[in-house]
């Protein structure tokens, strides 16, 4: 049996990037993941597929499991020979009471690391537009908690910049103690709520007028707070506030950062039909066929790992032709070695069928890589050319739960496909006013303009 061993790792402040590679890599080890309440899912997603997830932040009735309930936990799991990780939000060591989850592996001979994480006592005033120092404000920071329930006042240390965390509870103390500790009504105070999230706010004011501005403002937590001269510069240096949030329902989501702040929700999932008899009996005679089509990036993906799973390569497509619906599908077939012969101008059906118009296709066989549901229009089309038509099921789609999205913080969105379309007609009934939509390609916008939806096609 291998050493089981602990690992303490930062999670970030909420932005499932801000982990560092070192915690990357260790979830994707892991056997077990005990997590806190507000990790971000898609980090858990990187776990292996057999690995044992547990919640021990708030979970079920909103209770969190007891301090002493986790410490057992993580022993007794390493104890078991596991790679256990532990993920905590923001910086492990930082008010999350990591030092006992330590203390506990230390006293019981467990084996453990600690990686780091980006906290969000910094990262809340980063992505707010405020740097903690400055040399033209200060050079001390403090960073406290406004956690202490029965007290009628916080200590507040001697430092030109103070963050304050665990604090939204707290915050009618804590400006009163700044006011009493002789900090000037007139000093500019920031709460960064859900920091470094696409539904980040930021609420300043003058610390006189500070508490009447939250209330107004309704502020929640997850906050920090940051009080000094230094939050003078929110304004100027507000860079992530300015970016459109964009909603990108598809896959590869990193592809498209230039557009903005973005918001990756999956609606549907590819998966794997259930029976490929029929697909690979086409496959044993993929060598007689004039034209593959490929109209969806899925379609190339599955046709492929179909083609291997029967021990097959790109070399069995060899006395074909090859063509590709639009660029995005051309791009993932070079992937297979596979450099498409024909990708119309206008990408759709139609685009297709105007370039197989070109060409006689009188008997001259085809083969279209679908899925389930695929549209009748090229096939339709190419039958009246004459051609010699066969469909091949290689995949389905299954509609998933997207999870919680605040529209209201929504910007744009990104539709990468027409089966996203759909599914998120589906589920919302239309896209809420306001929002810019793009598409990724012409068969995309065709979908969307059938559902009602303006778009564009995303350039
Ligand atoms: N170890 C954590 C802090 C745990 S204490 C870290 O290093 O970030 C929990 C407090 O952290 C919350 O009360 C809040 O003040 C702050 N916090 C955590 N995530 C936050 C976020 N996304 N936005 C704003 N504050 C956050």
């Amino acid at each position: 049996m291998s050493e089981g061993k602990v690992y303490l790792i930062g999670a970030g402040p909420g932005e499932a990037e801000l982990i560092t590679l070192k915690g990357y890599r260790l979830i994707c080890r892991a056997d077990v993941i005990l997590h806190d309440h507000l990790i971000p899912s898609e980090l858990l997603r990187l776990a292996k597929p057999n690995t044992e997830i547990i919640s021990v932040g708030k979970f079920a009735s909103r209770h969190t499991m007891p301090q002493e309930r986790i410490n057992a936990l993580l022993v007794e799991k390493a104890g078991d020979g596991k790679v256990v990780v532990r993920l905590k939000g923001g910086d492990p060591y930082l008010f999350g009471r990591g030092g006992e989850e330590a203390e506990a592996c230390a006293d019981a001979e467990i084996d453990f690391e600690v990686v780091p994480g980006i906290t969000s006592a910094l990262a809340g005033p980063c992505y707010g537009g405020i740097p903690p120092t400055h040399r033209d404000c200060t050079s001390s920071v403090a960073i406290v908690t406004g956690h202490r329930k029965d007290e009628k006042e916080i200590e507040i240390p001697d430092a030109g910049t103070i963050i304050f965390l665990m604090s939204v509870g707290n915050i009618e103390t804590i400006v009163n103690s700044l006011l009493k500790a002789k900090w000037p009504p007139e000093t500019k105070i920031a709460a960064i709520e859900n920091a470094t999230c696409y539904n980040q706010r930021v609420i300043t004011a003058a610390l006189d007028d500070f508490l009447e501005t939250v209330k107004e403002a309704k502020l929640q937590t997850p906050a920090v707070f940051i009080v000094g001269k230094v939050a003078e510069l929110q304004k100027k240096l507000d860079w992530f506030g300015k970016k459109p949030n964009v909603l990108i329902l598809g896959n590869h989501p990193q592809k498209y950062q230039r557009l903005g702040n973005i918001v990756h929700r999956r609606i549907i999932d590819c998966v794997p039909i259930d029976d490929y008899s029929e697909a690979d009996a086409v496959l044993k005679n993929i060598d007689t066929f004039d034209w593959l089509i490929f109209t969806s990036v899925n379609g190339a993906k599955y046709l492929f790992e179909r083609l291997y799973a029967t021990g097959k390569d790109a070399r069995a497509l060899a006395g074909a032709k090859i063509a590709a619906i639009g660029k995005t599908t051309a791009d993932r077939l070079t992937e297979f070695g596979i450099s498409a012969d024909m990708v119309p101008q206008n990408e759709s059906s139609e685009g297709l069928l105007e370039e197989f118009g070109k060409l006689d296709m009188k008997n001259k066989k085809v083969l279209l890589p679908q899925s389930e549901i695929a549209s009748k229009q090229l096939p339709d089309g190419l039958l009246g050319m004459q051609a010699v038509i066969e469909k091949m099921t290689v995949y389905k789609t299954i509609d998933i739960d997207p999870g919680a999205i605040d529209f209201d913080c929504i910007d744009q969105i990104l539709f990468t496909s027409g089966s996203t379309v759909r599914a998120f007609i589906k589920r919302y009934g239309c896209v809420p006013a306001g929002i810019k939509v793009y598409c990724l390609g012409q068969p995309t916008l065709n979908v969307a303009k059938e559902n009602n939806i303006q778009a564009e096609v995303l350039r």
